[in-house]
């Protein structure tokens, strides 16, 4: 593959020795460097590594009126020989461009995309937390920058990726709200998509459960409120009866790059995996005849969190006690192990950028 050439401009003043990574608000920090890139006349160009900084805006700027705006969001951490190690990134940049395709946005070669944050790891390396959970968590993004009113696709876009130290995004099990007035997705929609408006679209629902005391949702179909989807920015599993349980990513639930490594983690440890539709109701009747071992969320920035009950219609069910939970522990530590290059179980999905 040919390395894209990138422009690399230093900073002056890193602003490393400000953090403190004990504690440090999760999407607050942002590190010294970022990765940008412009497209115009039909292609990409002008590559370039710089100091984090406010970038020039337009008010006409159409990504502002109409949303042509994509996001990703990655991790990177260190392994034991202190190497910068990314999990599965190709799979990023394509559900980028998926997402671009989606919104009639302007694609980008995943090879540019890798070898630009390669370099932005290496360069932001001392930015990875060392605390047990740390990670680097990655943003890439692309908007619409034409300066046009019109509702129309725009010739010219920017790519940005920056990074964040982080640390863990929930610090307990979770309570969620099984959301039957709004949704989240629709047939024939952007739900599959990383599109910046579906998570402005979930702002006011999720902020309805919060003040009703849930910590975050759980969306269900469109159609009928009946079957579940996804949590927030997290995929689902239900484990009842030893079987986990998930339903299949498509076109309204988001194809998480956690929910299939967890899958076939599962699967190779000898776990029984459903891909299929769980209803609501199948959930509440395993609740009451004691079969409801788990539930749980799966998502790069969340890893594996744990549900601690869930609230439809003003009843509350419960889940058992976070210690119970042997299979989604074992799970979350294998995948942990992985990603930090511990286990040598799936080569196939780590970068490691030396
Ligand atoms: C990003 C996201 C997920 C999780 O995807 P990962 O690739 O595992 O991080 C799940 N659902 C939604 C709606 C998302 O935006």
């Amino acid at each position: 593959m040919v390395k894209t050439k990138i422009k690399i401009n230093k900073t002056k003043s890193s602003r490393l020795n400000d953090v403190n990574f004990d504690n440090i608000q999760f999407g607050r920090v942002f590190s010294d460097h970022m990765f940008v890139a412009d497209y115009a006349d039909g292609e990409w160009k002008n590559f370039e590594i710089l100091p984090f900084q406010n970038l020039d805006y337009n008010p006409a700027f159409n990504s502002l009126h109409y949303g042509q705006s994509v996001f990703e969001g990655m991790k990177a951490h260190l392994d034991s020989d202190n190497n910068v190690v990314l999990f599965r990134p190709m799979d990023n940049f394509a559900r980028l461009n998926r997402s671009c395709e989606r919104l009639c946005m302007a694609t980008i070669d995943p090879q540019i995309m890798l070898d630009g944050l390669s370099e932005l790891v290496k360069i932001d390396k001392e930015w990875i937390p060392k605390t047990e959970e740390g990670a680097l968590y990655i943003r890439p993004f692309i908007f619409a920058t034409d300066q046009y009113i019109g509702v129309a696709p725009s010739e010219t876009y920017k790519m940005v990726i920056f990074t964040c130290p982080v640390n863990k995004y929930y610090d307990t099990a979770v309570k969620v709200k099984v959301e039957d007035v709004y949704s989240r997705a629709a047939s024939g929609g952007t739900g599959f998509a990383k599109a910046a408006g579906n998570y402005a679209a979930s702002l006011l629902p999720a902020k309805i459960a919060k003040e009703e005391g849930y910590d975050q949702l759980i969306w269900t179909d469109s159609i009928e409120h009946k079957y579940i989807e996804e949590s927030g920015t997290m995929n689902l599993m239900v484990i009842i009866d030893g079987k986990i349980i998930t339903p299949p990513a498509g076109e309204t639930i988001l194809g998480g790059i956690t929910r299939k490594s967890v899958i076939d983690i599962a699967r190779d440890l000898g776990y029984p995996v459903e891909v299929r539709q769980i209803s609501v109701d199948e959930v509440i009747e395993a609740q009451q005849n004691g079969t409801l071992e788990d539930m749980f969320g799966t998502g790069t920035a969340v890893t594996i969190t744990h549900i601690s009950g869930f609230g439809r219609s003003g009843v509350d069910y419960n889940l058992p006690p976070v210690s119970e939970r042997k299979i989604s522990s074992h799970l979350k530590n294998e995948l942990e192990a992985i990603k930090r290059n511990k286990k040598d179980t799936y080569p196939e999905w780590l970068v490691i950028v030396k």
